[in-house]
């Protein structure tokens, strides 16, 4: 059996290997969520050293029948994946739903649509690219992107399908065949994402899919000296083993990784925005790695802000993602739940203050939204990505006291920033020291500009003609002009 039915919907469960699904002789069962003790919800092929080659065998066979395909042709498969994402909305996002818990409705509304937006992205910026060329000493100078070769996409389990589409749309519109290896916590969607590849048009190989586990066959991937680029969102922990794979073969490698982004709000800020922004930091059940999970507010402000946040925090209402009245949901696995409420208990333990929350939800996998008072900057929930609900709050006195808190850590992917003063925005914002600023918003992006992180927070950059250039080996022609003589 090649499907397995879940909620109404049929999903494979093997690997898509050269055009085909293909099983594993060993299986690993996913879970739901919303019913951790119930029945799995499937049994999926955990992928090994075997699969992991015939992936990039196959990837490797259909590399050139991608990359030879003129732009234009390229962008009309992409398009047609994308009309194919939209029709089958619903089901991706009721199978995310289950399989991680995400609110059904933003799903569908906000990221199955996002997915089919990276893909008609690329599309676009493949047809629209002119290579750039100039006259200089006596040269025709012209910069081509050459197709790079199979690209391994690694994915983790927040924001599965989403995140998989803003990896894999640059590598194939780039020309690379890939081979997606998802997280373990959340293997289905991304199984659906692979079966509508094969009404695309990929020619055989050009797309394939591999499940299982990341020590076991994503260490597999990574270490083919056939592959020729790596592209992982994920934690630094495993970012260090696979960029080691990565340096053993040469190969160029981004790595998207946490954030502990600063959430800095100024008296001069619309306050009562600022405070309902920063409580729907517990979204998502803080298993986003852009939150502003570090609350630094203008010490004169603090007793207001408190007093707003509490307000906004108090409506958030924990229930099952498929309710639309449910504004958290669940957390995706019981054991990160337990990690989350680990990092809780210690600083219970080293004297930082719980404000609110701080327990898990007895008879689900919900976590209370929390909020910490550190004893000091140095406090682990400070200093360390919980990925969980969790917020800390600290106030500054200044505005070179703020900057100096929002670049304490060792990460930097995204921070915001709260004010009413545009010369403050433009100031503090080029102060901060992080990949992405916003200033009186949070999420909303153009996604031709560059994302990724600083410090641990990343390597590379993700997000328009930067991801081209990542997954292309661009080639300098230089022509003699003989008619100067
Ligand atoms: P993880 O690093 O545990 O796993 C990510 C992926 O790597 C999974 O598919 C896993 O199977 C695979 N993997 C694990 N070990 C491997 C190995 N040795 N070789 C090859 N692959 C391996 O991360 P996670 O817990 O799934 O995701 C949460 C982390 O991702 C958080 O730190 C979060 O902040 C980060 N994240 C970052 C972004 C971003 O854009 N910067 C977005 C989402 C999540």
């Amino acid at each position: 059996m090649t499907h397995t039915e879940i909620g109404g919907v049929a999903v494979p469960t093997g690997h898509l290997i050269g055009g085909s699904w293909v099983g594993s002789p060993t299986t690993f069962e996913t879970r739901s969520p919303l019913d951790w003790n119930g029945s799995p919800l499937a049994e999926i092929a955990r992928g090994d050293a075997a699969s992991a080659e015939a992936a990039v065998s196959a990837a490797v066979d259909g590399f050139a029948a991608w990359s030879e395909l003129p732009a234009a042709e390229r962008a009309a498969v992409l398009r047609r994946l994308a009309d194919l994402i939209e029709t089958r909305a619903g089901d991706i996002a009721r199978i995310e739903t289950l399989d991680m818990g995400f609110l059904e409705e933003s799903m569908k509304q906000r990221l199955v649509a996002r997915g089919a937006t990276n893909f008609r992205l690329y599309a676009d910026l493949i047809e629209r690219h002119e290579d750039r060329r100039w006259d200089a000493k006596q040269m025709h100078n012209t910069v081509q992107r050459m197709p790079a070769g199979p690209a391994v996409v690694i994915t983790p389990w927040n924001a599965p399908f989403m995140l998989s589409t803003w990896k894999l749309a640059p590598a194939l519109a780039a020309g690379n065949s890939v081979i997606h290896k998802p997280a373990e916590w959340s293997p289905l969607s991304a199984a659906l994402l692979a079966e509508l590849t094969l009404d695309a048009g990929f020619p055989a190989g050009a797309y394939n899919l591999v499940q299982g586990i990341g020590e076991e066959v994503g260490a597999a991937l990574v270490a083919d000296p056939r592959v020729r680029r790596i592209t992982f969102t994920g934690s630094p922990a495993t970012a260090r083993h696979i960029g080691r794979a990565a340096a053993d073969n040469i190969v160029p490698f981004t790595a998207e990784l946490g954030g502990k982004g600063p959430f800095v709000v100024f008296a001069d800020a619309d306050l009562d925005a600022a405070a309902h922004r920063a409580a729907w930091q517990f979204d998502d059940s803080g298993q986003v790695c852009l939150a502003g999970t570090r609350l630094l507010v203008d010490e004169s402000i603090r007793d207001v802000f408190l007093e707003r946040f509490h307000h906004h925090a108090d409506r958030l209402v924990l229930g099952d993602p498929r309710d639309p009245t449910t504004d958290i949901a669940p957390m995706a696995h019981p054991d990160h739940r337990d990690r989350v409420h680990g990092f809780v208990e210690r600083a219970r333990v080293a004297g930082d203050v719980i404000v609110r929350g701080g327990r898990p939800v007895d008879g689900s996998l919900h976590y209370e939204p929390t909020l910490i008072e550190p004893v000091s900057n140095d406090s682990e929930v400070v200093q360390h990505e919980i990925f969980g609900p969790v917020l800390t709050f600290q106030t500054f006195a200044s505005e070179p006291e703020a900057i100096e808190l929002a670049n304490s850590t060792a990460y930097g992917l995204s921070a915001q920033v709260w004010t009413g003063s545009r010369e403050r925005a433009e100031r503090v914002g080029a102060e901060i020291r992080a990949g992405l600023v916003w200033v009186n918003t949070f999420l909303v992006r153009d996604l031709t500009a560059p994302f990724g992180g600083c410090g641990i927070s990343g390597i590379g950059r993700e997000g328009g003609d930067y991801a081209l250039d990542f997954h292309s080996d661009l080639k300098t022609l230089m022509i003699l002009d003989d008619s100067t003589g």
